[in-house]
């Protein structure tokens, strides 16, 4: 029996699942999941079948350096599960202008070069020469990080529940948490929609986008924004097929515009766009792409990649961010509840993390210190913060 407490998780993403393998680890008591289920949820972020992995982050150090060590345990995860589920096979990020400082590229390009990784410099030539699916002449400096790529993150989520069951871990689909049940200024349990109550010694909020509805008082703080995904199948593959087209970031800062190369399984090239999105709410009101969302990715894929503008759509999705105000994920215990902790905000960039998560949650829910921890801590934001995430397009 463990001297720790029991721990409540609400959301089988990847915050969830991540911290359920950390408090494993450090012998915590009885550890349940709940989640409505599906797992993977069909509506959940993570629910995809390919998340972006860079290590670039502009000019902020403490995101590559955590890149870097999720990183090493993305590879050390294909390694422990016999499979690839990340696939490194590379990330080009390129720009319509020569790099200059203060851009997102440039400072993503010069830090890298600092801690020692080693992107390559690329100009118009030699983006058309490796890369021949891009529109010549458009794009004309940018760099191509080999130790980046893509992760499988639907089947991230189903490996990681398998091996939290296998764990001893209790996975419950099936239950929608409506209430955080609070007594004298702790938490001590939560109540479903299906009319159950369970206890613990220790609640962790993971529920994504829905987080703020369990808990109002991060409303001023984070909320849900829909961003459109489209998956095309163009007839002839090989222009977009690694290594002759990888993971892609299109000025992003300035355009929001990113995909990926052709998905082996899914057959397919997905796009999509990490800009400001549409507020909306996760669970009243519809997550559709609408005309002009497809308008402005032809337009796009007209200015970029010709051969790609009239490929059919096979497939969209307005996939909701849990968007703090500043981009930071949210990672804390409650400033006011004892007995309870949030793990969310993932702001359309957290699935990258994913190895290292479990050890943020967990260092900050045992109150240790972290090098990364103080980022994602509990705050107050004004309602006009800025976005801070330097690729996102704002
Ligand atoms: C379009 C899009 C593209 C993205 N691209 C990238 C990328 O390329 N690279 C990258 O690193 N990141 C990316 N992200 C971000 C990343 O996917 C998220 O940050 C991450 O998956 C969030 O994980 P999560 O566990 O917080 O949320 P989710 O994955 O949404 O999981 C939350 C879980 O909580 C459950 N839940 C909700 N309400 C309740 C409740 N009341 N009771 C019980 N359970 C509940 C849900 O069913 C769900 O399973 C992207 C996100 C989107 C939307």
């Amino acid at each position: 029996m463990s001297k720790l407490p029991d721990i409540l998780i609400v959301g089988a993403g990847i915050f969830g699942l991540a911290a359920a393998h950390e408090l494993q680890t450090r012998g915590y008591g009885r550890i349940t999941v709940l989640d409505p289920g599906p797992i993977p949820h069909p509506l959940a972020a993570s629910t995809d079948i390919s998340k972006a992995i860079r290590m670039a982050y502009g000019p902020d150090e403490q995101y590559l350096l955590l890149a870097a060590a999720a990183r090493d345990g993305w590879l050390r995860w294909n390694e422990q599960w016999g499979e690839t589920l990340y696939h490194e096979w590379g990330v080009t990020m390129l720009t319509r202008e020569p790099m200059a400082p203060g851009g997102f590229e440039y400072e993503s390009y010069h830090l890298l070069h600092k801690h020692r990784f080693t992107p390559e410099r690329l100009d118009g030539d030699e983006i058309i020469r490796r890369f021949p699916g891009w529109q010549p002449g458009r794009y004309v400096d940018g760099f191509y990080d080999a130790q980046g790529g893509w992760a499988e993150s639907g089947r991230v989520i189903t490996t990681l529940a398998q091996s939290a069951t296998n764990k001893g871990i209790d996975l419950q689909p099936g239950h929608t948490v409506n209430e955080i049940i609070r007594q004298g200024g702790r938490a001590i349990g939560v109540r479903t929609q299906e009319g159950d109550t369970l206890t613990a010694g220790e609640i962790i909020v993971c529920a994504g986008t829905w987080s703020q509805l369990l808990l109002p008082e991060l409303q001023a703080m984070m909320h849900s924004t829909g961003h459109p995904v489209f998956h095309l199948r163009p007839p002839e593959p090989a222009l977009w097929q690694h290594p002759h087209f990888t993971v892609f970031t299109a000025d992003i800062s300035r355009t929001g515009w990113y995909g990926f190369p052709w998905h082996p399984q899914a057959q397919v090239v997905k796009i999509a766009n990490h800009g400001i999105g549409q507020r909306l709410h996760p669970v009243d009101e519809a997550r559709v792409v609408v005309a002009a969302d497809e308008l402005n990715l032809r337009t796009f894929l007209q200015d970029s990649f010709p051969e790609l503008a009239a490929a059919p759509i096979v497939y969209t999705r307005r996939c909701c961010y849990s968007d703090t105000l500043d981009g930071h994920f949210w990672i804390d215990r409650h400033p006011e509840v004892a007995g309870l902790t949030v793990a969310a905000g993932g702001s359309g960039h957290a699935f990258k993390f994913a190895p290292v998560l479990g050890g943020l949650v967990a260092d900050r829910l045992e109150g240790k210190p972290n090098p990364f921890g103080d980022k994602f801590r509990w705050r107050t934001l004004a309602a006009a913060t800025q976005q801070e995430e330097a690729a996102r397009y704002k």
